[in-house]
């Protein structure tokens, strides 16, 4: 069941994601070798609950974990998604870090991620880091009335494919809203012209996850990683289907 969202209810989720775009702004400044992941962590608790929201990751379950203890998800250069914040995890000169963060606020939920690097950067992390971004920016212009998911994917796989890196396996953005994960599923590789039409009204997030090196993935618990221990980048936003443009929901 993929929900179209009526004008109060984006409005909610407008707010929530409001709050996640300004939170990633925030984080911006903090990002500096010698802090630790646990430090950025209770940061982004305070600021979301200081503006009315929870943290939607915190307390999630999946089946043989136990819930996830993180407001943030912190995941290290070959960390690819769902690092859990440490006080021993201490970032470095030159390391890329991608915080991936929920709030949920007055019942609805909005989810966005980005990497950032840590002091100078080596360029070959910067190269991965634009253009997975870039990858988020063609996927979001692929997320148009009308189109299909598989529109958005094939976006974004292809352009993955171009610069000669690999989308990580088996993860994929989501419908989002009434919800942390809704349907559908929009994975980061696939076939234009496929899967379900896009409708305004549909709030979505869309995540691309970019390795360097090989698409295949490790999973240690929550946490994924890259199987070559290269490295690898995340940007996500949730977004709104209009009858124009798609809207970025989480922006400041
Ligand atoms: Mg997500």
């Amino acid at each position: 069941m993929i929900y179209l969202k009526s004008p109060s209810e984006i409005a909610k989720i407008r707010a929530a994601s409001r709050i996640i775009g300004e939170l990633l702004d925030a984080l911006e400044g903090m990002i500096k070798p010698g802090i630790s992941t646990w430090e950025l962590d209770a940061f982004a608790e305070s600021f979301i609950r200081e503006r009315g929201g929870r943290p939607a990751f915190k307390g999630y379950q999946i089946p043989g974990l136990k819930p996830f203890p993180g407001t943030l998800c912190t995941s290290v250069n070959s960390g690819i998604v769902h690092g859990i914040p440490s006080r021993e995890v201490i970032l470095a000169e030159g390391d890329i870090i991608g915080i991936d963060v929920g709030v949920i606020k007055d019942a609805y939920y909005g989810d966005a991620a980005r990497t950032y690097g840590v002091g100078t950067i080596h360029s070959e992390a910067a190269r991965l880091m634009q253009a997975t971004q870039k990858a988020l920016e063609i996927g979001i212009s692929a997320a148009r009335i009308d189109a299909r998911v598989g529109d958005i994917s094939s976006a974004i796989g292809e352009w993955i494919h171009s610069c000669g890196y690999y989308a990580a396996d088996d993860l994929t953005g989501h419908g989002v809203g009434r919800e942390l994960h809704e349907e559908p599923q929009i994975p980061n590789t696939g076939r234009a012209g496929y899967g379900p039409r896009l409708k305004a009204g549909m709030t979505l997030a869309i995540e691309p996850m970019v390795n360097i090196g090989t698409n295949r993935v490790i999973e240690k618990g929550w946490e994924f990683f890259v199987a070559d221990g290269s490295l690898s980048a995340h940007f996500e936003h949730t977004i709104l289907i209009t009858e124009a443009e798609a809207e970025i929901l989480t922006k400041a």
